[in-house]
């Protein structure tokens, strides 16, 4: 049976997420471009699992989700400063997820089936804000190219005392618009979505809303459903057991009858691929830069032995 994967949107983090981006007020569910953001996302994720035996459902209501859970919502806590993370909870406190597939047990896919025994997978989209932290880098320099337009402030963060600041309001000065992206935006343009999850936003009234301000808004919110959907789907990698083991400590399986035996998938011997690190699907978080995944379509790739054991354990058609 294919493995099924619920996206779960909490709004009530979620939406004020949007808004430190610049992407509503932070308080509307209904927040401008909500149901194209949500779209893109899921088609981002499940682009990344094409010829994989998984199945995608998503829901705003947590109780309705079903298999393998992972939570779109505000600002990561649990996991420190990444923007997201995954652990399997077994009675009280989550453990990172280490182990690979054959040491979990059954009732580990039955999320919110058995309280205190289910995978949990989360992505804050505020923590990439973290990567502000230093002024000087790359990645905090595409922050402010891509949603300094949209009113977040250079310096805004999620780091005392730069915790997320008040985007600036939308204005129009000499036909130039700028700041927080508003009903009145998206009400004045015409919004797509592609099977690849690259969304387009043209304008329908340019004296409302400029061809610039519309490309601004597109590149923003490609950058934010690229890198949210591109997270998620590497949280799952985890739930997935990605990246499998090798060490026979960590992969022993002990069968009836028939004695050890260890797992015949090669892989690496910790949660990520190790170097050299080369842009991979698996790469640790802190190896990939927001650049790269802020780029519309942009799909990192699988390292091989990353790809053979999904295509081994999760077949398209078992
Ligand atoms: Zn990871």
């Amino acid at each position: 049976m294919p493995v099924v994967f619920t996206v779960f949107f909490r709004m009530s983090d979620f939406v004020p997420s949007l808004g430190h981006f610049g992407i509503g007020d932070g308080t509307k569910f209904n927040a401008p471009y909500i149901g194209a953001i949500k779209e893109s996302i899921v088609n981002v994720i499940m682009g990344y699992y094409n010829g994989v035996g998984a199945r995608f459902a998503t829901t705003t209501k947590a109780a309705n989700s079903i298999g393998i859970e992972v939570e779109i919502g505000g600002i990561m806590g649990q996991f420190g400063s990444f923007p997201g993370g995954s652990s399997v909870q077994e009675s009280g406190a989550g453990f990172a997820i280490r182990s690979n597939i054959f040491a979990w047990r059954e009732e580990s896919f039955g999320v919110l089936l058995a309280p205190g025994d289910h995978f949990r997978a989360k992505v804050g989209p505020s923590s990439i804000l973290f990567r502000n932290q230093d002024q000087k880098s790359d990645d905090s320099k595409v922050l402010n190219e891509v949603f300094g337009p949209l009113g977040v402030a250079r310096d805004s963060g999620i780091d005392p005392p730069n915790d997320p600041k008040a985007t600036k309001p939308r204005t129009v000065t000499s036909g130039r618009v700028e700041g927080q992206v508003t009903d009145l935006d998206a009400t004045n343009t015409s919004v797509s979505v592609s099977a690849a999850g690259v969304i387009k936003v043209t304008t329908t009234n340019p004296s409302v809303v400029p061809a610039q301000r519309a490309s601004d808004i597109q590149r923003a919110l490609n950058a934010f459903t690229n890198s949210v959907g591109y997270i998620a789907a590497h949280e799952l990698g985890h739930c997935l057991g990605l990246v499998a083991k090798a060490d026979p400590k960590k992969t022993s399986v002990t069968i009836p009858g028939k004695g050890a035996t260890l797992s015949p998938l090669s892989g690496d011997d910790e949660g990520h691929n190790l170097p050299p690190h080369a842009n991979n699907f698996m790469d640790p978080g802190e190896t990939i830069r927001l650049r790269t995944i802020f780029t519309p379509g942009q799909r990192l790739a699988f390292r091989d032995s990353n790809r053979k054991y999904l295509l081994d354990c999760f077949p398209e058609r078992p």
